[in-house]
């Protein structure tokens, strides 16, 4: 009879532990002596059940190390195959996943899926025990402001993405490259100029789940840009202490100090103290100028640390309207506008309809030509509604000011730099 009885705790505990009934298929293995299943909901396919186990067992085992201390006796992953499956929510010995049915047949969807299993599982660390002081006990009466969901989720991507290297998924040059389409992310976003990462992580209230046409002119991803100052500590630590120490220490000092010490979660100030104790260097510009503020990462300092170039190159020799349009039943609309572009500059705005392009109606083929595919310096005649109001527009086209990145070892580099890259590796 008490065989289906559960208890919790707390309303805390009960609202962090997802319970599913259902016919699920389950799966099981062990890492590092603890028993992990994973329920299956949904029609998928795994080309090879056996390897697919050994893979789960080599990240979480890996992940596993970053802090070194094993909080579970049990784990469970609830994994949803969905058309539109993807993301994940992380608890405390839990985790539900989104798939699509096919994610295990392609390398790409295989490869992500393993990173998404390394992003939720590091949550086990990192905000459900080491965590910012907003973020548990939750007042579940109020929103919860934190200016640290860079570290929460931004360095738990970045760990996600160093975990998938060191448990060889991917290659160096594979993490560089990865690394480098995330940054061209944030630097190619005009928001990123404007809004601070922990101000980004403020306004997640109100902001990051509601996305409109200007966000983003105005806002930046504490995900994306949390991960990149993420790397920037992680090589920033690894140069100050002369290669004995790196991020994973600092999830260390977290767990050890505030987790199981003073049982309670961190305030900024702290978080800088704990970077500053494993670094033997206090780094409060960077925080200030970084972090609070929204200067340019040194990207080409720090990766030279570790004996890597950091180049960059224009996105596209094209003129850039710097502008999305929409073609609505033969009507072209004006969707979003970016900020100093083309369009911008030139007194477009989101929801104009283009009535005329260079005197003419316009029309899929003439769009695409002259104002996405033209050369920098070309004119372009428009006429737009906005609203009740017909202007007529003179623009130039700007050059794209998007640029790609590139990170790559330097050609020169030094026995002491390849020493401080296999500290940042993990090696
Ligand atoms: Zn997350």
């Amino acid at each position: 009879m008490q065989k289906f009885v559960y208890q919790s705790a707390s309303y805390d505990e009960l609202a962090d532990s997802p319970i599913e009934i259902g016919n699920q298929k389950v799966l099981s293995f062990t890492a590092n002596n603890t028993p992990h299943q994973m329920a299956m909901y949904g029609p998928f396919t795994l080309p090879n059940e056996a390897q697919f186990l050994a893979d789960m067992k080599k990240i979480t085992e890996e992940a596993q190390r970053v802090v070194g201390q094993n909080p579970i006796d049990h784990y469970l992953f609830i994994v949803h195959h969905l058309e539109a499956g993807g993301g994940g929510l992380e608890h405390l010995y839990s985790t539900t996943l989104g798939a699509r049915p096919g994610t295990y047949g392609s390398e790409v969807g295989y490869k992500n899926f393993l990173r998404l299993v390394a992003h939720e599982y590091f949550h086990l660390w990192n905000v459900k025990r080491i965590r910012p002081v907003a973020l548990g006990p939750f007042d579940y009466d109020h929103e919860n402001y934190t200016h640290m969901l860079w570290v929460s989720e931004g360095q738990t991507e970045y760990m996600a993405n160093q975990i998938a290297q060191r448990a060889g998924f991917c290659t160096a040059q594979q993490y560089y490259d990865q690394l480098a389409q995330v940054l061209g992310g944030v630097e190619n976003q005009p928001g990123n100029k404007l809004q601070p990462v922990a101000m980004s992580s403020f306004d997640a209230w109100i902001r990051a789940y509601r996305p409109d046409e200007n966000s983003r002119n105005s806002e930046i991803s504490y995900y994306d840009k949390g991960e990149m100052v993420g790397m920037m500590l992680d090589l920033m630590i690894v140069k100050a202490s002369n290669g004995q120490k790196h991020i994973d220490d600092v999830f260390r000092l977290l767990y050890d100090k505030y987790y199981k010490g003073l049982k309670r979660g961190f305030t900024d100030q702290e978080y800088q103290d704990a970077v500053a104790e494993v670094a033997g260097k206090r780094f409060d510009d960077f925080f200030q100028n970084y972090v609070y503020g929204a200067r340019t990462l040194d990207y080409a300092t720090a990766l030279g640390y570790v004996g890597l170039s950091f180049t960059s190159a224009p996105a596209t020799t094209n003129g850039s309207l710097g502008a999305a349009i929409a073609n609505r039943n033969g009507h072209y609309i004006v969707t979003s506008v970016k900020r100093d572009g083309t369009a911008w500059n030139g007194g477009l705005n989101v929801n104009d309809e283009i009535l005329q392009l260079n005197g003419a109606a316009p029309t899929d083929e003439a769009v695409k030509q002259a104002l996405f595919a033209s050369a920098p310096g070309t004119a372009l005649k428009l006429q737009a509604k906005h609203g009740a109001i017909t202007h007529d527009l003179s623009l130039t086209l700007q050059p794209d000011p998007d640029r790609t990145y590139q990170i790559q070892p330097a050609a020169n580099a030094t026995p002491d730099q390849q020493r401080l890259l296999a500290k940042w590796l993990g090696k």
